[in-house]
């Protein structure tokens, strides 16, 4: 008797798992961290970091191929446009 179960093509119980914050799945990073229902990768727990590093910056850091710009060893943080800076003051006050 064969009790062997085939599941192939089915899909079985396997979850694509990407990134909340950045979209990227499990095969295009280092890490990933997993969250109750998120997941962040190391990438972003970095960009995470420079914030947190840097709490006195009033912009957005200068993201490019998903890395903090560097300039002289230190990350380029930009002026936030008129409605990114609406929607921050937004988060504040709520
Ligand atoms: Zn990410």
């Amino acid at each position: 008797m064969d009790d062997s179960v085939d599941d192939s093509g089915t899909g079985g119980d396997k979850v694509a798992v990407a990134c909340s914050f950045c979209g990227k799945d499990h095969t295009r990073v280092a890490k990933l961290v997993a969250g109750p229902g998120v997941y962040i990768c190391d990438a972003c727990i970095a960009l995470c970091q420079i914030y947190i590093d840097h709490p006195d910056e009033d912009g957005k850091l200068l993201i490019e191929d998903g890395r903090a710009v560097l300039r002289d060893g230190a990350p380029v943080f930009v002026p936030l446009t008129a409605e990114e800076r609406a929607a921050r003051d937004a988060l504040k006050a709520s």
